[in-house]
C-alpha cells in the first residue's frame, strides 16, 4: 500500500490505473474519505469499497473547515500509522494523506455551499460545518476522479448533503452508504468515543437505547413524528447528564421535517455527553 501526500500524485495514481486496467472490468475506482483516528466503522467502509471497485484510497484528513472556532480541531485524535496498518489491512489500495495547505493553498478562497441542506440538523448546530465537509469531499471527489465513494450511515445528514452536491455538480461518483457499525452494547462507533470517562461512555449509550425504542415503535405501526420524537426524549430524560442538541424525523433527501415517517425517512438524534457531541439515527426502509 501506498501513501500519497500530494493532489498531484494521487491523480496520477488514478489515471495510470484507468488507463492499465481498462479492459479487466475491475478498473472502477473507490474513496474511502476519512479523517483518520480509524476503528471497525471506517474499516467496514474500506471492506465494502473493496469488494465493490478494483482499488481503493482511503484519505486520512483532519478537515480544518468543518470545525468551528470553538469545535475540537486541534485535539482530534490523530494516529496515523495504526491507520495506515489498517487500511492496508482491509485491503485498500493507497491512502492519501495531505498537508492543509496541499488540499487549501495559501489564498485558498473556493468553497462549495450547498444552500438548504447545509444549514439542516448538524449544520443548524454546527454552522459552517457542512460548508467544510462538501468543500472538502469536492476537492477529494475531483482529486480521485473516484467511480464510487463510500459513506457511513452514521453521518446521515452528511449523506444527504453529499448527495445533493454530486448530483448538482454533475460528478461521476456514485455515494454509497453502509450501516452504522456499533459497539456489541448498542454505542455507534465514532472516533470521538475516545473522549468519553467510563461514566460518560456509559452515559453515552441513551443515544442508541433511544433509536432502539424508536425502532421497535416503528416497528409496532406507529409513524408519528411526535409520538416518535416524545418516546426518544422520555429516553433522554432518564439521563440528566446528557444535553440533548436534536431529535428529529426529516425525510433523508432534504431533511426537512415530516410529519408521519414513511420509507426514506430519517430520524436522527444529536446530544452532548460532557462535552462530547455524538449522534445516532435510524432510516425507515
Ligand atoms: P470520520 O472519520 O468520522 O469523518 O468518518 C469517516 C467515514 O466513516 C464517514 O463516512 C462516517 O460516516 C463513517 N463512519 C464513522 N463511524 C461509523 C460507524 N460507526 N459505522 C459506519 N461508518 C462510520
Amino acid at each position: 500500500m501506498e501513501i500519497l501526500r500530494t493532489v498531484a500524485e494521487l491523480r496520477q495514481w488514478s489515471r495510470t490505473l484507468r488507463i492499465d486496467a481498462r479492459n479487466d472490468g475491475r478498473n472502477l475506482i473507490g474513496l474511502v474519505p476519512t479523517m483518520g483516528a480509524l476503528h471497525a466503522g471506517h474499516a467496514s467502509l474500506i471492506r465494502a469499497a473493496k469488494a465493490s471497485v478494483g482499488f481503493v484510497a482511503v484519505s486520512i484528513f483532519v478537515n480544518p473547515t468543518q470545525f468551528g472556532p470553538n469545535e475540537d480541531y486541534s485535539r482530534y485524535p490523530r494516529s496515523f500509522e495504526a491507520d495506515c496498518a489498517l487500511a492496508q489491512a482491509e485491503g485498500a489500495d493507497v491512502v492519501f494523506a495531505p498537508t492543509v495547505e496541499e488540499l487549501y493553498p495559501a489564498g485558498a478562497a473556493t468553497f462549495v455551499e450547498v444552500e438548504g441542506l447545509g444549514n439542516r440538523l448538524d449544520g443548524a448546530s454546527r454552522p459552517g460545518h457542512f460548508r467544510g465537509v462538501a468543500t472538502v469531499v469536492a476537492k477529494l471527489l475531483i482529486a480521485t476522479e473516484a467511480d464510487r465513494a463510500f459513506f457511513g450511515q452514521k453521518d446521515a445528514a452528511q449523506v444527504a448533503l453529499l448527495r445533493r452536491m454530486v448530483a448538482d455538480l454533475r460528478l461521476p461518483a456514485e455515494i454509497v452508504v453502509c450501516p452504522i457499525v456499533r459497539e456489541p452494547d448498542g454505542l455507534a462507533l465514532s472516533s470521538r468515543n475516545l473522549y468519553l470517562s467510563p461514566a460518560e461512555r456509559n452515559q453515552a449509550l441513551t443515544l442508541s437505547r433511544a433509536i432502539r425504542q424508536v425502532e421497535a415503535l416503528l416497528a409496532s405501526g406507529e409513524r408519528h413524528s411526535s409520538a416518535l420524537i416524545a418516546s426518544a426524549r422520555q429516553t433522554f430524560a432518564t439521563e440528566p447528564a446528557i444535553r440533548i442538541d436534536y431529535i428529529a424525523l426529516v425525510d433523508w433527501t432534504t431533511l426537512e421535517p415530516v410529519e408521519d415517517a414513511t420509507p426514506g425517512s430519517l430520524f436522527a438524534v444529536a446530544a452532548w455527553v460532557g462535552s462530547t457531541r455524538l449522534i445516532d439515527n435510524t432510516i425507515l426502509g
